[in-house]
C-alpha cells in the first residue's frame, strides 16, 4: 500500500510504528478501487456520520461531498481514499477514522479533529515537490491549524490515541 504515515504536527514523511494513527494515500487510488469496504458510521461512543455534518457545516459551508466510516483494521490507522460506487459507477470520497478514537476517553474534540483533518484531504490537492508527494503541504497544515481545537486535538492524538491502540490489540474493550 502506498500510503504514508505522520503525526499530524510532523510536516516529514515517517514509517515510524508510533506514527501509524494516520495515514493518507492522497491520490494514489487505483488499488483500493476494486472493493469497498462495509460502511459503518456508527460507533459505541461515536455517530461519524453527525460529527462530519458538524464539521462539514462549520468549516465548509455544508460543502463536502464524501462518505465516512469507522475503519475495519485493528490497527489504528485513519485516512482518505477515493473508491468506486459500485452501482452507479461514480468515484466518491471516503474516510476512514481509526477505532482507537471510539472510545470512552475520547472527547468529541479529538474526533472531530481527525475527521476535519481527513476532510482537508478531500479539498486539498497533494503538493508535488521535486517528483516527491507532499501529503501534508503548507497550505494544509495553515488551514489544519483554523480548527479551534487543535491543540487539544493533537495533544489526545499523540498522548492518548496510541495507548488506546495498544489495548485494542490486546483485545481489550476501550
Ligand atoms: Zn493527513
Amino acid at each position: 500500500m502506498g500510503g504514508t504515515c505522520h503525526t499530524p504536527q510532523d510536516p516529514e514523511e515517517q514509517d515510524d510504528e508510533k506514527d501509524q494513527v494516520l495515514a493518507d494515500k492522497g491520490e494514489k487510488t487505483l488499488e483500493s478501487r476494486s472493493k469497498i469496504p462495509p460502511i459503518r458510521p456508527k460507533g459505541t461512543y461515536h455517530d461519524l456520520n453527525q460529527v462530519l455534518a458538524a464539521v462539514n457545516e462549520t468549516y465548509f459551508d455544508g460543502a463536502l461531498t464524501c462518505r465516512i466510516t469507522w475503519s475495519n483494521r485493528v490497527g489504528g490507522l485513519s485516512f482518505h481514499s477515493v473508491r468506486k460506487d459500485p452501482i452507479t459507477g461514480e468515484n466518491f470520497h471516503l474516510i476512514s477514522i481509526s477505532k482507537g478514537y471510539d472510545a470512552k476517553n475520547c472527547p468529541l474534540y479529538a474526533v472531530a479533529g481527525v475527521v476535519y483533518h481527513e476532510c482537508l484531504h478531500v479539498v486539498i490537492p497533494v503538493e508535488e515537490h521535486n517528483g516527491r508527494r507532499v501529503v501534508h503541504g503548507r497550505i494544509f497544515r495553515q488551514r489544519e491549524r483554523r480548527y479551534i481545537y487543535f491543540d487539544e486535538w493533537n495533544r489526545w492524538h499523540k498522548e492518548v490515541l496510541p495507548r488506546n491502540i495498544r489495548a485494542m490489540r490486546r483485545g481489550k474493550e476501550l
